[in-house]
């Protein structure tokens, strides 16, 4: 691709990422930082898509299934489009895993659900509570960064948590003690770093740019201009073949392979907000 106007050296790791259960729940980086997700405000939605194909219809039907919560249909049309970046199979198994999608809108003065606190934070931009199994984010901060990165969060856990496994481990460990990594948030842990890695690998080297340019029309989320250039410089497909080889392989037989052939965890389905509040009351008792 060619290159974004702002190119700068990588950045120092500075993010972390809120995490008030901290085993529970996986949200996106603070955008106040320089690696990170950044919320934006409301901006003209894009139109949904409209299915052409049997594929496209497919990724369509298993997307607005697992979307339990939007404010509209623009804001469906907004995640069918963002998360149409992955395989029909991967989404098949986050699907058939039980993972539902909320987009709230917090500006309309819809409340923070309980399973995904860390939505509370002005600097987090998006959540996926993996007990609960459901991934959420306010309408002004759906944006296919952050919606990608989140359902990485929910296929890992559909796949046994594969980033836990030795391989992943080792990528993760060597990218991040070589700084080589599409962002700093991928050096988080090897959780983020699959989260990070995937999402440059779904997103085209020629979309990068609009997709930029989209989240700097929206105002940028308040950040600087060329700091949020920074921020995403290397998130694409080939950036990552680039900079971080052994991870891109790896993110590789993950969408192309391991899928078909792990055995996915057993369904795990959407806990709701009352199934949540039991289990929370629960696991405070049996910790007192
Ligand atoms: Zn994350």
């Amino acid at each position: 691709m060619k290159p974004l106007p702002v190119g700068l050296a990588a950045a120092t790791p500075t993010a972390l990422e809120p995490r008030l259960a901290a085993s529970d729940v996986v949200s996106s980086p603070p955008p106040a930082d320089a690696d990170t997700y950044v919320p934006g405000p409301a901006s003209a939605p894009e139109a949904a898509p409209v299915p052409d194909d049997a594929e496209a219809k497919e990724k369509d039907r298993l997307i607005r299934e697992m979307i339990r919560q939007a404010p509209d249909e623009a804001s469906r049309g907004e995640v069918v489009a963002a998360l149409s970046a992955y395989p029909v199979r991967a989404l098949q198994v986050v699907h058939d895993y039980g993972t539902r999608i909320e987009i709230y809108d917090f500006q309309a003065g819809e409340a923070v659900p309980e399973y995904l606190p860390t939505l509370s934070y002005a600097n987090v931009a998006g959540a996926y509570n993996s007990k609960a199994n459901v991934l959420g984010t306010d309408r002004a901060n759906a944006s296919p960064f952050a919606l990608i990165h989140e359902f990485a969060h929910a296929l890992d856990a559909a796949l046994n948590d594969v980033s836990n496994r030795g391989e992943w481990n080792g990528a993760y460990t060597l990218a991040r003690n070589t700084n080589r990594v599409v962002r700093d948030y991928a050096k988080q842990d090897a959780s983020e770093y699959l989260a990070e890695i995937t999402t440059a690998y779904l997103i085209p080297d020629e979309r990068l740019l609009p997709l930029v340019e989209q989240g700097l029309a929206r105002g940028a989320h308040g950040m600087e201009e060329r700091e949020f250039m920074r921020m995403h410089q290397s998130l694409s497909n080939g950036s990552l073949h680039r900079i971080d080889p052994d991870g891109y392989a790896l993110v590789d037989d993950l969408i192309k392979h391991d899928i078909y052939e792990d055995k996915p965890r057993a369904p795990s389905p959407a806990m709701t907000a009352e199934e949540w509040h039991a289990f929370e009351v629960a696991r405070r008792a049996s910790e007192a």
